[in-house]
């Protein structure tokens, strides 16, 4: 117990740890100083704020296979659509007027957008709401594509690592992808100048606790501006529907440990998560998190972006949304800001 306390005190102060503590903190029953050293940190840089992203699935189309996924192409039996620019104009029209000042494009690889369509929204966005952050989430593309999007207006991307382990990501993924490919990709957006999102799922099949200490590694060369992870949640369409899902003791440990690694961090409180535990959101909240992504997109279609089974907030309008996640940071003791919430580093 003294050992944890130790390590997590070590962790606020130099905001490193060896790998054995680091494995230590990431499986401990009794996290309570951990969160109140994770928790103090994060009052440092951020306050009570928490942060709102408006999140829009505008396609559900995907090249890729990767064994998790409900979405993969070869899920013959998901319904497919994507959304047009109109239609995320107005998703976006309908958040900015809920307080939203950040809209997340997220989308399987969808080959049906060219760079030009995707340029195009962006910036009809930005002309739109020139106060508001454009983040875009569509996967591996060239560092030429990268760069149409960012003069075309978008300031953030969130590509999530998976895994930082070279074998554990074949498990993950077909052999057409590799993890060289998606490293490229995370320093190429650092190196044009997106505010840069990477991250990992906890508890993917095949995960070690050693591939955890190697993402935290890799975080710590990337130096991202945000942080998001999420328990894997099994998809019944996919390879690995009988695995079990991610642990919420893991996730929220890893929440703390990244907040304490990285005091600057936008670390999200995922769907994924308030899909595990109905009080997910509010945990990893108050585990250091402070960002929510709430669903911006139609109702009719929130249903079809379906990563794994169960996902929750499907059947909500966005403003139904926003005053549920209002409500529930509140009952956490923070508040949801109206602000464009860009790092503090
Ligand atoms: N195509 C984009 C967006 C992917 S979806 C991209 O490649 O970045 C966003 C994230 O959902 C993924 O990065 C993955 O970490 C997560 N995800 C996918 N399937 C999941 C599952 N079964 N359980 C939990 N998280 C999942």
């Amino acid at each position: 117990m003294n050992d944890i306390r130790k390590i997590a005190d070590k962790l606020y102060d130099t905001r490193s740890a060896s790998d054995e503590e680091l494995k230590t903190l990431i499986d401990i029953n009794d996290a309570e100083h951990l969160r109140e050293r994770a928790v103090e940190r994060r009052m440092e840089y951020y306050g009570t704020d928490v942060y709102t992203r408006g999140l829009i699935e505008f396609t559900n189309y995907c090249k890729n296979n990767c064994l998790y996924c409900g979405i993969r192409a070869a899920n013959s039996e998901q319904e497919r659509y994507r959304l047009t620019k109109d239609e995320i104009l107005s998703c976006c029209g309908d958040g900015y007027t809920l307080g939203f000042r950040t809209f997340v494009l997220q989308g399987g690889e969808d080959m049906h957008y060219t760079d030009e369509m995707i340029c195009d929204i962006v910036s009809s966005i930005k002309k739109n709401h020139p106060d508001c952050a454009v983040t875009l989430s569509i996967g591996e593309k060239s560092r030429e594509s990268y760069q149409a999007y960012f003069d075309a207006g978008a300031d953030r991307y969130l590509l999530r690592h998976e895994t930082a382990d070279e074998e554990h990501y074949k498990k993950l993924h077909p052999k057409s992808m590799s993890l060289e490919n998606r490293k490229r990709c995370l320093f190429d957006l650092k190196d044009i100048g997106y505010q840069v999102g990477s991250g990992f799922m906890v508890g993917s099949p095949y995960q070690t606790l050693d591939d955890l200490v190697s993402d935290l590694r890799f975080l710590q060369k990337l130096s991202p501006d945000m942080i998001g992870i999420g328990p894997f949640l099994p998809h019944e369409h996919t390879p690995f529907k009988d695995f079990e899902k991610g642990s919420l003791k893991r996730t929220l440990n890893l929440i703390s440990i990244l907040r304490l690694m990285f005091p600057y961090a936008l670390i999200p409180a995922t769907t994924a998560l308030g899909t595990l535990h109905p009080l997910g959101r509010e945990m990893g909240i108050k585990a250091g998190a402070n960002v929510v992504m709430p669903n911006l997109s139609p109702t009719g279609v929130r249903k079809l972006y379906s990563l794994y089974d169960n996902k929750i907030c499907t059947g909500e309008e966005a403003a139904e949304c926003r005053g549920c996640l209002d409500r529930r940071v509140k009952s956490a003791g923070y508040n949801l800001t109206v602000d464009v919430g860009n790092v503090k580093r």
